[in-house]
């Protein structure tokens, strides 16, 4: 036993339940209310290292201050010393990373779940599509998704969506028609936006600032928070981050968790409950579990870590666009989510924005003299002759094994707990087609360009994976995954991870919808247990 474990294990508060849930973020908010519903009654304790930032009325405030003054609009939502390198999102308070997120909820599709068996590529899930899509339904329900049916027939759905879409605006409509003369279908992107009242929320404005809604139109999971606590349905304990989660002596449970009040200076709280689920996210769950040496004997915790790559440019066209009116909203196209077999491997989407790249009013002209008055309108007037759409195409890439989230021990918090180190790497047949991806987005960007005498510019690469995921992924043989098709851990039956750390690959899509979308077929599961 190391020293700061036996400091962990003296003279805690002890706090007992039924389901004890790690992580405040969607995910767990999701589960809970999911669970609820399964077994009423039941003791649900949440405890999320983070604040509560339960502040919707002063939305618009800090919403103005970002706009005005470039603040940040959500200041108080993460720990100091809690960050780990190759971590991209540093918020940690109750709601998680969707107190901020863009509310976009696109599906993943039927080949993302079954790679191995058509391509010969990365790992199957062990969960079927039809499965799947059910909790789709389920999850665009809870979460209010707005959005139009696909054009494609492999995007046939069992449910309509709950809400109407958002209407496209004059922008997007001209961009609409331009992007379909390549012969590729667009929609609007599905949202978790209210285009009606829905769940006790308002209406979308289109007032354009998404990531700091003032009116609630976007889900956001400090809702989900606030509903149960005033029904007095769950226990909330914020500020509380946990250390370790304690095994039987024959490992086969776990007994507890403990933690610390952050806002106690530290003060012990030791969670007893008979299940313990781990909703924590992509990076923190596999934190936990290797501080914990828990869950691991296939040595595949933190490992397998996921996430899509992107390209991005921008596209000149022959319109007159009018940008601001709700850059927000996007069209997407599905049409590259399916990939033959027998041919170079790529999946893709394709998203198309409204842009105000090298269009804004400017100061200077290109040879740096000054512009004022007539001179400036007459310079801009000049440069919103034709608009500009950005596009961007999330790609599939898959994880190795060495894709890895580590310990760094020469990082600590004030705790003194080794903080998380992510590398991603790629397997071999991701990196050998890699300039063959590349060549075929840059080539659609082409196609979407020449169809209306565009010219592409401005392309850029993503550094980094977006919507990570992976660490503890899912699968039948427990020498090849950390837990089954629910997120139970194959070590400790009463252990489950749920969301995001699950997914053995992370699609070529915003990945939020499906880690819902999991989590909710865990819930059934876990309700039985
Ligand atoms: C700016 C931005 C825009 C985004 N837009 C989109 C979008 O449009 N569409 C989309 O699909 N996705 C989007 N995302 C991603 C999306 O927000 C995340 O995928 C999602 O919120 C993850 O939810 P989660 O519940 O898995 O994890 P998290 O939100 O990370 O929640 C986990 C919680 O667990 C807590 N925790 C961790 N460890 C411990 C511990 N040991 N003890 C106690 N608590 C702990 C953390 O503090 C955190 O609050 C966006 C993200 C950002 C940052
Ligand atoms: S555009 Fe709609 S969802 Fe976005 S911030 Fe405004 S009201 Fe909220």
């Amino acid at each position: 036993m190391r020293v700061s474990d036996v400091g962990l294990r003296t003279s805690a508060a002890v706090h007992e339940s039924d389901v004890c849930i790690i992580g405040g973020g969607v995910s767990a908010a999701m589960l809970a209310e999911k669970l609820l519903e399964l077994k009423p009654g039941l003791a649900i304790t949440i405890v999320e290292a983070g604040s509560r930032i339960f502040d919707v009325e002063n939305r618009a405030k800090y919403r103005e201050r970002s706009l005005e003054y470039g603040e940040n609009a959500w200041p108080g939502d993460f720990i100091d010393d809690q960050a780990g390198a190759g971590v991209i999102s540093r918020t940690m308070a109750v709601g998680g990373s969707a107190l901020h997120w863009g509310g976009v909820t696109n599906r993943f599709s039927e080949e993302d779940l079954t790679l191995k068996s058509r391509y010969g590529l990365a790992a199957d899930w062990p969960i079927a599509w039809a499965d799947l899509e059910r909790h789709y339904c389920e999850a665009e329900r809870r979460l209010g998704v707005s959005g139009e049916p696909g054009a494609l027939p492999e995007d046939t759905r069992s449910e309509p969506y709950p809400m109407a879409p958002m209407p496209l605006s004059y922008n997007l409509r001209v961009l609409k028609a331009w992007a379909e003369k390549s012969g590729l279908p667009f929609q609007g992107t599905p949202q978790a936006k209210n285009t009606q009242p829905y769940g006790g929320r308002a209406a979308c404005l289109r007032c354009n600032t998404c990531e700091i809604c003032p009116t609630g139109a976007r889900y956001s999971p400090d809702f989900t928070y606030k509903q149960l606590l005033d029904a007095g349905k769950i226990t909330l304990h914020d500020q509380t981050l946990v250390r370790r989660l304690v095994k039987s002596a024959d490992g086969t449970r776990i007994e507890s968790a403990q933690a610390v009040r952050r806002d106690r200076d530290g003060e012990r709280v030791e969670y007893r409950a008979k299940t313990f689920v781990l909703a924590s996210g992509y990076a923190w769950s596999a934190h936990l579990l290797l501080l914990s040496e828990a869950a691991n004997r296939s040595g595949l915790v933190g490992r397998y870590m996921a996430g899509h790559a992107f390209i991005g440019a921008q596209i000149e066209l022959d319109a007159t666009l009018y940008p601001g009116m709700n850059e927000q909203h996007s069209l997407i196209s599905r049409q590259f989510f399916r990939c033959a077999t027998g041919v170079p491997f790529v999946r893709h989407d394709l998203r198309v924005w409204e842009s105000s790249s090298g269009r804004d009013p400017r100061l200077k002209d290109a040879e740096g003299k000054l512009l004022l008055g007539d001179a400036l309108l007459a310079d801009w007037r000049t440069r919103t002759v034709r608009g500009a759409a950005r596009v961007r195409a999330y790609y599939d890439v898959h994880p190795s094994k060495e894709s890895a989230l580590t310990l760094d021990a020469s990082k600590k918090n004030r705790w003194g707990d080794p903080l998380p180190s992510i590398r991603h790497v790629l397997d071999e047949a991701t990196m050998a087609r890699k300039a063959a991806t590349r060549e075929h987005i840059l080539g659609v960007f082409d196609r979407l360009a020449k169809a209306n005498n565009g010219r592409v510019f401005n392309v850029s690469e993503g550094s980094y994976l977006d919507h990570p995921a992976g660490g503890c992924r899912m699968g039948t043989d427990p020498a090849t995954s950390v837990c089954d098709s629910y997120g139970r851990t194959h070590d400790h039956r009463n252990l489950f991870v749920v969301g995001s750390p699950t997914l053995p690959t992370a699609g070529c899509t915003n990945g939020t919808l499906t880690f819902v979308a999991v989590t909710l077929r865990s819930a059934s599961e876990i309700a039985r247990s």
